[in-house]
């Protein structure tokens, strides 16, 4: 029983909380965009010193330096059987060239989990984040900015895994532990049928 997911989801909406128990409970690879990006830059690496002013400002890294970083990670990932990519693909370039990697490996994706909830829930979220983070990026200006960024290069993706019938979209407003118990939910269900056919 192995999960193939895409997580989905503005900044707030507590994309990082529900990865961790996705790949907890499927016992899969998690790969996160952010995460990765903030190491490099916190490790002043070559690369981090490149990344840094699109992290600072709130803007997306261009694809190509994002498919030179993450492409090995997803092949291995994609090797593994199960993975959940976690603020990744962000644009429609990325997508497309996931989904080239994904079936070239010969795997198809169970689901794109869509996080949503409305813009102040989100931005009062990520500023009491910013109180105990102290992430640079969790100012009000760059909150608002990069809300403004994920409407527009990620809203897309909505539109294209929905043709491809596999989003699921929940509501990320209610308590974590509401969001978690949906999708879990939902998600076993889906694996569950994979599994049967
Ligand atoms: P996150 O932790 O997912 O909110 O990502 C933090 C920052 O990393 C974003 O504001 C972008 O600057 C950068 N980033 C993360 N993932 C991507 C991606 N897939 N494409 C472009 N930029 C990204």
């Amino acid at each position: 029983m192995s999960l193939r997911a895409i997580l989905l989801g503005p900044p707030g909406s507590g994309k990082g909380t529900q990865a961790a128990y996705i790949v907890e409970r499927f016992k899969i690879t998690h790969i996160s965009s952010g995460d990765l990006f903030r190491r490099h830059v916190r490790e002043r690496s070559p690369i981090g010193l490149h990344l840094e002013p699109f992290l600072s400002a709130g803007d997306l890294v261009p694809d190509d330096l994002v498919f030179e970083m993450l492409a090995e990670s997803i092949a291995l990932a994609c090797a593994s059987g199960g993975y959940l990519l976690d603020g990744f693909p962000r644009t429609l370039a990325q997508a497309e060239k996931t989904y080239e990697l994904a079936e070239s490996a010969g795997f198809t994706l169970h689901a794109v989990v869509a996080l949503q909830a409305p813009t102040e829930v989100l931005v009062a979220r990520l500023l009491r984040r910013g109180e105990d983070s102290g992430r640079p990026d969790d100012t009000e200006a760059v909150i608002r900015h990069r809300l403004n960024v994920h409407e527009q290069s990620t809203a897309p993706l909505l539109d294209y895994y929905g043709r491809r019938g596999i989003l699921q979209v929940f509501d990320a407003s209610p308590p974590i532990a509401e969001v978690r118990e949906r999708l879990l939910k939902r998600l076993d269900e889906i694996v569950t049928s994979a599994d049967e056919h």
